[in-house]
């Protein structure tokens, strides 16, 4: 069934050489049901593709790579298509919002900002032929130094649930406008927004087998980091996953960058503004119902903070359920609500306090995925819920007793996402910062999600592979290789000499 029409398909297709095409078995395919997490309601079916189809994306992007690339197009040339599309994105935001408010969760304005985010990527790529244009230094009397980027050839971009717009557009413009051609694997969770929004590439002029869809799990991943006209794989999604997909690329010496899981921490200073601090706090650890891998997880208030704690619960227990701004969206299935309800009761259990409880959402709800922001004080540092990912929309309050301890804490979990600092001193600011383990830092900012054009990504944990960034400068360095050209060609002056 084609999306061409705009319609949402039952039975989805892969997206391959410009068309959408059932995967090849296609009497023995396998789907896998795509939910709504607001009902739980089976809205798609998702193709689960195979080796095979990963062999066909690959032979069709090596064709077109030819064309695309540096041999016969200009960065000028190849961005043009994506000024057309910036320009579809922002026509058809509704209708991705709706297909991103359906297959994933959330709320409206969580919906809108995360196209906005992706087009922000296409608006950097867009500014590639000023970016791009490389050195050029004469480096001894008559001889020049050249460097140029130079595309990969065929990459990939494997790709987590929890933004289905946002994350495949954290590579595909810059991949694309560097030469680049791609196969993306989106999640097999929220399939649907990508299937629409590559009709959208199509009509803006993005050649045929530029960019190209294989859905599917971990055959199709596998695949793709083995296949060896892959050149460079990224990949987002849990540390485990990541940890695997870097192995087995880089046992074939594969360019890889994996971004993996998260667990944020927040401290709060004594001299913090409790307002602005409270309602930060709060939107960073329930927008997009803690589904976002810079949401707080852990708040550390050094020393006992009952104001702050006292604003934090009254603006999460406030806060109420649905797909309107402003509002907590579901989770994106009933694994992770169970996941989820676990680390609460398992806290509770181990003696914490639960400070406002989400768990009534579940209960009062007769179908979907639903908990409420949860808000939990412990006195244990080695409960659970303060060490793993719970990926919900649930914040762990413990109370240090100094700066050294909470820098002790956060310095000492093994991820490396996120760290902010709330404090209205600049020299309380500098301390944490020159001190936290995250790769990227907020300073009174919950989410401090750097925008282009600068590069996004963690350490540790948190980020596996080359060790470039994903975004902005540093995924034009994943994308390319740089040719260096040494140049020397004959002066007037040396001619002479030889003819004398
Ligand atoms: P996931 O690891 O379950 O899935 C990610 C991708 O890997 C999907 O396309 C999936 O089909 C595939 N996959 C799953 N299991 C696999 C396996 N065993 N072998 C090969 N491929 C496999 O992640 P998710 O649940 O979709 O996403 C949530 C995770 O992503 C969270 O941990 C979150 O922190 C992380 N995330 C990280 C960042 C970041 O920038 N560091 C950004 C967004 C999300």
């Amino acid at each position: 069934m084609s999306l061409a029409n705009g319609e949402n398909p039952k039975i989805l297709q892969n997206f391959i050489d410009g068309q959408y095409v059932d995967p090849i078995k296609a009497s023995s395919v396998k789907y896998i049901p795509v939910t709504t997490p607001h009902t739980g309601k089976i809205i798609a079916q998702c193709p689960v593709s195979t080796a095979e189809d990963v062999d066909k994306a690959v032979e069709v992007a090596k064709k077109a790579f030819k064309a695309w690339s540096l041999y016969s197009r200009t960065v000028k040339d190849r961005v043009q298509a994506l000024i057309r599309f910036h320009n579809l994105l922002y026509t058809h935001i509704e209708e991705l919002a709706d297909l991103i408010i359906l297959e994933h969760g959330k709320n409206k304005s969580e919906a809108i900002a995360s196209i906005s985010k992706g087009a922000e990527t296409v608006e950097y790529a867009i500014s590639l032929p000023q970016l791009i244009q490389g050195k050029i230094l004469e480096v001894s009397r008559g001889v020049s130094c050249q460097d140029a980027r130079v595309p990969l050839g065929v990459v990939a971009s494997i790709v987590p649930f929890n933004f289905p717009i946002m994350v495949p557009f954290w590579t595909l413009p810059i991949a694309i406008a560097t030469g680049n051609t791609l196969i993306l694997k989106p999640s097999e969770k929220v399939p649907l927004t990508m299937n629409r929004v590559v009709a959208l590439l199509k009509e803006a002029g993005i050649p045929d087998g530029v960019v190209n869809i294989v859905n599917g799990t971990v055959d199709a991943v596998n695949a793709i980091c083995d296949h060896p006209e892959i050149k460079a794989v990224t990949f987002v999604g849990t540390s485990h996953v990541a940890n695997l997909v870097t192995e087995r690329c880089q046992k074939l010496g594969k360019r890889v960058l994996a971004l993996g899981g998260a667990k944020n921490h927040l401290i709060a200073s004594p001299d913090c503004n409790i307002e602005t601090t409270s309602t930060d706090v709060v939107n960073s650890f329930t927008g997009c119902a803690g589904q976002r891998c810079m949401a707080a997880s852990v708040l550390l208030t050094i020393g006992s903070q009952q104001a702050l704690l006292d604003r934090i619960c009254d603006k999460a227990s406030n806060l109420k359920s649905g797909a309107k701004p402003g509002e907590v969206g579901p989770v994106i299935d009933k694994v992770s609500l169970d996941k989820i309800n676990r680390y609460i009761a398992e806290s509770e259990r181990a003696g914490a306090k639960i400070l406002v409880d989400g768990r009534h959402w579940t209960s009062e709800k007769s179908e979907g995925f639903w908990i409420g922001p949860t808000v939990i004080l412990h006195t244990n540092k080695e409960d659970k819920a303060l060490h793993d990912e719970i990926f919900g929309p649930v914040l762990s309050i413990y109370e240090c007793s100094s700066k050294e301890e909470a820098i002790e804490i956060e310095n000492g979990n093994p991820y490396g996402n996120a760290a902010c600092i709330y404090t209205t001193t600049g020299a309380t600011a500098d301390w944490f910062i020159s001190r936290f383990s995250a790769g990227m830092c907020g300073v009174n900012i919950g989410v401090p999600v750097p925008r282009e054009p600068f590069s996004f990504g963690g350490i540790n944990r948190s980020k596996f592979g080359n060790f470039m960034d994903i975004t902005g400068d540093g995924g034009v360095e994943f994308f390319t290789w740089r040719r260096k050209v040494t140049t020397r060609w004959g002066t007037g002056d040396l001619d002479l000499k030889l003819k004398m």
